[in-house]
């Protein structure tokens, strides 16, 4: 078999990909990222590489969140801090019930790029290209707002990288101090509705008191003041990805250089496709989401193809089946992945099974539903003796009103107060730390 090449994608059947009619204006672009330096370093993907595979054996636990579309207008400083404060406060309870390292993921500095259920839109009898992200089009109803850009995968690299400098400073100058990032959680827990949870944030009081007095919390210890964030992105826009993609010289491999974690959409997860051949030549951690379509035939070439070596931590597979469907497909896929004899990461994204459109005509996800699908996946995994190794959620650390329940409420009728999502409805701050705390209680029992 030839050696597998960063454009050997373009002659393979592509899905959910724009037909870009600027040629010029393309190529263009695509050689100007290719100039540009990669957002991350190949050291940095391996070394996720093998937190993830800590996660698939129960070591560590796996924490991947953020917007389901980043988007050019929403681009500020407090919305990244934002929803980096709500990760490392979700981390800390998580690694507390779960008495595990909490490998945190951001889907950010590169979430841009969307498949769609409709090639289409039609509004007031009018018929439009559908919105594919903001690194493609745009989301006003118009034609010429609608017509794929190239040039905007420059400035969706710009922002990337902007975002990923600051997530870099939080993470290593000193906001992600676990004293403060506490305070913050106790201030959830003191609130009335959230009571539930205090009982545990006064044992995580106690854990940091004790290592202060003991001497181990009094300000030199890195492992207390600084933290790991890596990115991740659905490798969706073949042209971006393949112009940062770049040779890593430590190992001979090639390296996506767009963000340390990618994964395969389950849309776009065809085993003899383009993003399945393109995934499988860079050496980053992958992740392949699985939906109910998801064939044992399709599962098992997919193993084969995305991870030959069966490399722990190569491949971590996102179950996303909706509340009330995992028993039905998460044992049959659990039973196909052993009869391979393959290793991956199990996590569960009870997001994109339990979107539902709302009666005021929102699109939405019942904080119920997410909860119980969180509960089927770790009760599957505990009656196949299997691992459950992290979650990964759409959310934001915005005060949104997207998802309805949670103790704040959210309701119908507060959907319309801050609903600022470009694609699908995130749990907001608190119910993210909710869903937090519930969680953990899976983790301890
Ligand atoms: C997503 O993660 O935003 C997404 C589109 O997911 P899926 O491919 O699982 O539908
Ligand atoms: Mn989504």
């Amino acid at each position: 078999m030839a050696e597998w090449t960063k454009s050997d994608w373009r002659a393979l059947p592509r899905v959910q990909m724009p037909e870009y009619t600027d040629q010029a204006t393309l190529e263009s672009v695509e050689a100007q990222l290719a100039q540009f330096p990669p957002l991350v370093f190949a050291g940095e993907a391996r070394r996720l590489k093998a937190q993830l595979g800590a996660a698939g054996r129960g070591e560590a636990f796996l924490l991947q969140g953020g917007d389901c579309a980043e988007a050019f207008e929403q681009f500020s400083a407090d919305a990244i801090r934002d929803t980096f404060k709500v990760m490392l406060q979700m981390a800390m309870v998580l690694t507390f019930a779960a008495k595990v390292p909490v490998v945190k993921v951001g889907r950010m500095a590169g979430q841009f790029a969307k498949p769609r259920s409709a090639p289409t839109e039609t509004v007031d009898g009018v018929e439009l290209p559908s919105y594919r992200g903001d690194i493609i089009n745009e989301l006003a109803f118009s034609e010429a707002a609608r017509m794929p850009n190239p040039a905007n995968m420059l400035r969706a690299y710009t922002q990337s990288s902007a975002t990923l400098n600051f997530l870099r400073a939080l993470s290593k100058g000193g906001y992600a101090d676990m004293n403060k990032v506490h305070s913050w959680t106790l201030s959830f827990t003191e609130g009335e509705k959230a009571a539930r949870f205090r009982e545990m944030a006064g044992r995580i009081t106690d854990a940091l008191d004790f290592m202060r007095a003991a001497g181990i919390n009094d300000g030199a210890t890195d492992a207390l003041q600084t933290v790991d964030f890596y990115t991740s992105h659905e490798s969706l826009l073949l042209e971006y990805e393949q112009a940062l993609t770049r040779l890593d010289t430590t190992s001979g491999n090639w390296l996506a250089g767009s963000g340390h974690m990618i994964w395969i959409g389950d849309r776009t997860r065809q085993p003899d496709g383009a993003h399945v051949n393109f995934a499988s030549g860079v050496l980053n951690p992958i992740g392949l989401k699985c939906g109910p379509s998801m064939t044992e035939d399709d599962l098992k070439a997919l193993l084969q193809k995305l991870n030959p070596k069966n490399e722990p931590g190569r491949l971590t597979l996102i179950a996303r089946f909706g509340a009330g469907n995992v028993s039905e497909h998460l044992p049959r896929l659990i039973r196909c992945v052993r009869e391979a004899g393959a290793t991956v990461t199990w996590v569960c994204d009870p997001m994109h099974g339990n979107t539902v459109k709302s009666a005021s005509g929102y699109k939405t996800r019942p904080f119920d539903a997410v909860l119980r699908e969180v509960r089927e996946f770790f009760a599957v995994h505990k009656a196949e003796g299997t691992v459950p190794g992290g979650v990964h959620f759409e959310m934001t650390g915005q005060d949104v009103t997207e998802c309805i329940g949670g103790v704040q409420a959210v309701t119908d009728e507060n959907l319309s107060d801050r609903y600022h999502t470009a694609c699908d409805p995130r749990l907001n701050a608190s119910q993210s730390l909710e869903l937090a705390f519930l969680v953990a209680e899976e983790l301890s029992v």
